[in-house]
C-alpha cells in the first residue's frame, strides 16, 4: 500500500513539472524578441473546405494568410506558411492536418494563427470569430485581441472569441495560438466582401494589429 502511495505521488509529482514546464516555455517564446509567426491557410488542392455562393473556402483563407504574411514580413517578423499557393500537404484530410501540426510544433513559432471560413445551413448567420485551445490563457488573451480587431472592421460582427475542444489542430499545437473563421461564405453579403481584395486586407490588418496588441501587453515588442 505504502509503494502504491509513492507512486502515485511521484505521478503527481512528474505531472505538475510537466506541467509547470509547458506553462514556463510556452511564456518563453513569447519574450523571445525576434518574433516568428507561423500562418496556416486551411484546406488546399484537393481539399476546398467550405463552399459558400460558389466560393471555396481554400481560395479565401489563402488569400488573407497571404495578405497577413505581408503585414508581419514589412515590419521584421519571421513568418512561416504552412501553405502559399492552392496545395494540400498530403493527399488525405487527416495526413494534410497532422503535417499542419507537426511543422507549428516543429518550428520555433512563438505564436500562430490558423485561418478558416465558415458554413451554415441558415444564411443570415454571418461574423468573423476566433476560436482557441483554453488549455493556455495566452491563447485566450490572443483570440481576445484579434477578435476585438475583427469587430472594428465589421462592428455588424458581435461575436466572441470562444474556447473550443476537439479540433485536432487547436487541441494538438503546443504553441500559443489561434484560429480565426474570417467569415460565413454562406451568408451572400459576407462572402461578396470576403471575395474583394479590399475586404481581405482588412481582415489581414486586423488579425495583424490583434497579434500587435496582444504581444504588446504579453510579449516583448
Ligand atoms: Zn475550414
Amino acid at each position: 500500500m505504502k509503494k502504491l502511495i509513492i507512486l502515485f505521488l511521484t505521478f503527481l509529482i512528474v505531472f505538475a513539472l510537466g506541467t509547470a514546464f509547458t506553462v514556463f516555455s510556452q511564456t518563453n517564446r513569447l519574450r523571445d524578441n525576434s518574433y516568428h509567426i507561423y500562418i496556416d491557410p486551411g484546406h488546399g488542392g484537393f481539399d476546398g473546405g467550405a463552399v459558400g455562393n460558389e466560393t471555396a473556402e481554400k481560395a479565401i483563407t489563402l488569400a488573407i494568410g497571404l495578405k497577413l504574411a505581408r503585414y508581419l514580413q514589412r515590419t521584421g517578423f519571421r513568418v512561416s506558411l504552412t501553405r502559399d499557393d492552392d496545395f494540400a500537404l498530403a493527399n488525405n484530410k487527416r495526413d494534410d492536418i497532422y503535417k499542419r501540426v507537426a511543422l507549428i510544433n516543429g518550428s520555433d513559432a512563438s505564436l500562430y494563427v490558423s485561418i478558416h471560413a465558415n458554413s451554415f445551413p441558415v444564411k443570415s448567420v454571418r461574423g468573423a470569430q476566433t476560436f482557441y485551445n483554453p488549455l493556455w490563457e495566452e491563447n485566450r488573451h490572443l483570440a481576445a485581441a484579434i477578435q476585438n480587431m475583427l469587430y472594428a472592421a465589421d462592428p455588424m460582427n458581435k461575436r466572441l472569441a470562444k474556447a473550443i475542444f476537439g479540433k485536432y489542430l487547436i487541441d494538438e499545437v503546443t504553441v500559443v495560438g489561434c484560429l480565426v473563421e474570417v467569415g460565413f461564405l454562406t451568408n451572400p453579403e459576407e462572402c461578396d466582401k470576403l471575395n474583394t481584395n479590399e475586404y481581405q486586407e482588412k481582415i489581414a490588418l486586423m488579425i495583424y494589429s490583434g497579434i500587435l496588441n496582444f504581444l504588446e501587453k504579453y510579449g516583448e515588442i
